[in-house]
């Protein structure tokens, strides 16, 4: 599913470059469900948007599916996210004036779904994670672990092959985190997704199928 060769990432700026990813090696397999940890500031974050089509190796290959990331034009980058990826940041980035029904059918009517079907599957996928007598409410109306439930359902809602997950548990509690990794590895299970995750809570990467750490801007086994 992922496979990056001689990955390297320089931000420049007027004062130096700084080097964060530097001939970075990764193969992911279809369906497998990869965990990354790592000091802050070690690029994890990098290296989760370049895989996502938001960021742009410096050097080096990045496949996906079969799509050469490197040097793509930025509206075949955009294709890309809309086809196979699917994110969950730290921050649940829901829209605050839709209640979690639409905010959950929206990204998949806006792919073109009809909409009778864009809400059934919003519907569906929120029952998956507990929330089918939330549908109305609003993001306001929603405690912290529904809300990033809500936006795990979001994410999927296109099935996209690949999910990205940027420290998702990392606002919640104990009790939170642990309803939302085990949503995330049994809705990827159900859908066959691959999972690329970032954590700071080894049970969460405990939990995936492996785990690896980001140091010294290349991946090595924790
Ligand atoms: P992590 O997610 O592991 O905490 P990040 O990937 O967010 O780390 O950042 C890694 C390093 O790259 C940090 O030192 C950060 O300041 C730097 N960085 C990230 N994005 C940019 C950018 N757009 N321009 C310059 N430096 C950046
Ligand atoms: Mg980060």
């Amino acid at each position: 599913m992922i496979e990056c060769l001689g990955l390297g990432k320089t931000f420049a700026s007027a004062a130096e470059d700084l080097t964060i990813l530097k001939d970075l090696e990764l193969r992911v397999e279809r369906g497998e469900a990869l965990a990354i940890m790592g000091p802050s500031g070690s690029g994890k974050s990098t290296l989760l948007s370049i895989l996502g089509g938001l960021d742009r190796p410096s050097q080096g290959s990045v496949r996906v599916a079969g799509i050469e990331l490197a040097g793509l034009a930025e509206e075949a980058l955009t294709d890309y996210r809309g086809a196979t990826v699917g994110f969950v940041f730290q921050a649940h980035y829901l829209l605050k004036d839709f209640d979690a029904l639409e905010n959950v059918a929206l990204p998949a009517y806006m792919a073109g779904m009809p909409r009778r079907r864009a809400f059934e599957k919003a519907r569906s996928l929120l029952s998956d994670v507990g929330l089918v007598d939330r549908l109305h409410h609003l993001p306001s109306q929603l405690s912290g672990g529904e809300r990033q439930r809500a936006a795990l359902a979001r994410a999927m809602v296109n099935d996209p092959p690949l999910l990205l997950a940027d420290e998702p548990t990392g606002n919640l509690d104990a009790t939170n985190a642990a309803s939302v990794r085990d949503l995330v590895f049994a809705l990827s299970k159900k859908h066959g997704t691959t999972i690329v995750l970032v954590t700071h809570d080894p049970h969460f990467a405990d939990a995936a199928d492996r785990s690896l750490e980001l140091t010294g801007g290349g991946l090595r086994p924790r």
